[in-house]
């Protein structure tokens, strides 16, 4: 059963290298370079999962994807001898306003159900353990949350590996392949047509174009929700990494890599497929960044730059089978988290694909919903 996917992002990748390791023959196209959409552009932060009471399917997939990251991490390092970055390095979560630290507060609850550890330090136990951060502290900075289970992953080197890990198995990655439309016979999809008109005959497609999904569900006359949010990156240098954590503020990060680099990001903005940076976007983060961690002032900003990120309507992303096509799939619409979705995704939808059972409920992701 040949599959053709349609985008080589984290998502797509993940599941060709899925469909590989249980022997099935795959073709991934891009229309630009392979992994170097939204999947290069973001941070590779893995948030804390649900390991007990895990009742919502996104939970579910959350709390699959962040098992599955501990095994993927040493599988793609064993084929492929790269380090994907993918450290157990935990996370911080500052508490800058009463309405944050009530809501920080209130998290305690829900993570204690769901068996997430977490530790509230005070002021001075965030100075100590994190000496440089918060120096010039604004007076409205209450308290920080510790959360051992906050991973991260380094991503232009894991999608190196997936790449590597796809190509060793055989998995073909055609780069500047644009698809334009779907060829369509009854409730089967024939082809794949790209944009200068050649065929691309499969068993099975999957769209997995991520902020472009769209498009080509849109010429299905499938109701979807998916849009393009920017998001806006910034890369520091320093000469050592100066703490270990994700620092969390709001839905503002910092994310130290091992040689000294550091992420500060981010925004999001509904600017259509508009994926340039702007001085006001990178002025926000910088700003931001520089209080939080004033030896940023000091260090050398390397690189900016800006991601569409998969948004969707309600938050949820979009897996499983496209309803009248069958054999057509999806996988889209990972919004914030399609880095740390990517294996639980990948793991369900090769089973739907193969006619087995997906070990989550999928119908909450199903195309045409809402
Ligand atoms: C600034 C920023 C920070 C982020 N931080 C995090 C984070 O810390 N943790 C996390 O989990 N997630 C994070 N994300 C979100 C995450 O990056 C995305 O959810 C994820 O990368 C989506 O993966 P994807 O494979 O669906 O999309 P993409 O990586 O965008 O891949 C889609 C691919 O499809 C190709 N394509 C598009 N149209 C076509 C077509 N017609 N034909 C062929 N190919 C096509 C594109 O060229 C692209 O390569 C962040 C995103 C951004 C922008």
């Amino acid at each position: 059963m040949h599959t053709l996917i349609i985008g080589a992002g984290v998502v797509g990748l993940s599941i060709a290298w899925e469909l590989c390791k249980r022997g099935q023959p795959v073709s991934v196209l891009d229309a630009r370079q392979a992994g170097r959409g939204a999947s290069w552009a973001g941070a590779g932060i893995l948030p804390p999962a649900p390991l007990r009471n895990v009742v919502h399917p996104y939970e579910q997939l959350a709390s699959l994807s962040h098992r599955l990251h501990s095994e993927w991490a040493v599988e793609l390092r064993d084929k492929t001898g790269i380090d994907t970055g993918f450290r157990r390095c935990g996370g911080i979560y500052l508490a800058r306003s009463r309405a944050e630290f009530a809501t920080l507060k209130a998290n305690e609850l829900w993570w204690q159900e769901h068996g997430i550890d977490f530790e509230q330090w005070d002021l001075e136990l965030l100075r100590r353990r994190v000496p440089r951060l918060m120096t010039q502290a604004t007076p409205e900075l209450l308290a920080a949350w510790h959360l051992p289970s906050e991973w991260q992953l380094r991503n232009p080197q894991h999608l190196q590996a997936l790449m590597e890990a796809c190509r060793g198995g055989g998995v073909n990655v055609f780069e500047d392949c644009e698809i334009a439309s779907l060829e369509r016979a009854g409730q089967r999809v024939t082809a794949a047509i790209t944009s200068d008109g050649k065929r691309w005959q499969a068993d099975v497609f999957c769209i997995c174009s991520g902020a472009w999904a769209r498009q080509l569900l849109d010429q299905l006359q499938l109701a979807n929700g998916i849009m393009p949010v920017r998001g806006q990156m910034l890369l520091y240098k320093l000469e050592h990494p100066p703490f270990t954590q994700v620092v969390n503020d709001g839905n503002r990060y910092l994310v130290p890599r091992d040689d000294g680099h550091l992420l500060a990001g981010s925004v999001e903005e509904e600017v259509g497929y508009d994926c340039r940076t702007t001085q006001a976007g990178l002025k926000q983060i910088r700003d931001w960044a520089e209080e939080v961690f004033p030896d940023l002032r000091n260090a050398q900003l390397k690189k900016t730059w800006a991601g569409l990120r998969p948004g969707s309507f309600d938050g949820l992303p979009y897996i499983g089978q496209v309803p009248s096509q069958e054999n057509l799939f999806i996988a889209s619409g990972h919004f914030r988290s399609g880095l740390h979705l990517s294996p639980g995704t990948a793991v369900c939808l090769a089973d739907v694909m193969l006619g087995q059972e997906s070990p989550i409920e999928l119908s909450d992701f199903r195309v045409g919903r809402g």
